[in-house]
């Protein structure tokens, strides 16, 4: 877990937030063009989990504050949010300022993927009603199968919460997943996908561009 840290900016008090990155357009984690905001840290490890450069925890970077006045532009043309990590539940002071602020000037769509099953986040969810509209719940297991839209196996859960999730993404429980990434360079000159892929597709480019003489290392390259 991070330590729960605030600072006071303007007389009022906002959490820090240990941040991944923040992305906008996204269009393969939700429907439309979607900001992306990944959390750093996580603590559940799933073994498989293609977001491994997202499990340490560093020291909390920027206030919520900071990061919802950066969002600002975007806000005003995406069609969603779409908030992953990391793991956001183990941020919750923050991952409820943000939602909170997020709300007070947006009314689109909201939608948090967590590692951890409903049950366990219940009463961080009582603290959060009507902040968030779906909720993808529970760990990855590479074992389960990958059949359903948004989830990168079986076992998880998609959770409609209001009525804009249930108009938003009803149709994604029924409709045949496509499969699609975006790829984004961030500022070190690495290169990140959001999106869920199917197994083997990192291993199959992997092999198409080393044929090409290319070289393509992964995070869980390097952990292993
Ligand atoms: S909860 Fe998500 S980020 Fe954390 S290890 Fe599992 S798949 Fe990866």
């Amino acid at each position: 877990m991070l330590s729960k840290e605030k600072l006071t900016t303007a007389g009022k008090e906002t959490e820090v937030i240990s941040l991944s990155r923040v992305h906008f357009p996204v269009t393969a984690l939700g429907p439309g063009r979607r900001v992306g905001i990944w959390f750093q840290g996580c603590s559940i490890r799933c073994p498989g989990c293609i977001s491994a450069d997202t499990w340490a925890t560093h020291s909390p970077d920027m206030t919520v504050k900071n990061l919802l006045h950066s969002l600002g532009a975007w806000l005003s043309v995406c069609d969603g949010i779409t908030i992953s990590g990391g793991e956001p539940f183990e941020q919750l002071d923050a991952l409820i300022e943000l939602l909170e602020g997020i709300r007070e000037s947006y009314s689109g769509d909201i939608l948090v993927f967590t590692g951890y099953e409903k049950s366990k986040i219940e009463c961080s969810l009582d603290k959060m009603a009507g902040l968030i509209d779906v909720l993808v719940t529970g760990p990855y297991r590479a074992n389960e199968g990958q059949t359903k839209a948004l989830r990168g196996s079986d076992n998880q859960e998609l959770i409609l919460l209001t009525d804009l999730g249930r108009e938003r993404f009803e149709a994604f429980e029924d409709s045949t997943p496509i499969r699609k990434l975006d790829m984004m360079m961030g500022a070190d000159g690495q290169i990140y996908f959001a999106g869920i892929p199917a197994p083997g597709d990192f291993t199959a480019l992997k092999t198409a561009l080393q044929l090409d003489g290319d070289q393509f290392v992964t995070t869980e390259d390097r952990r292993s």
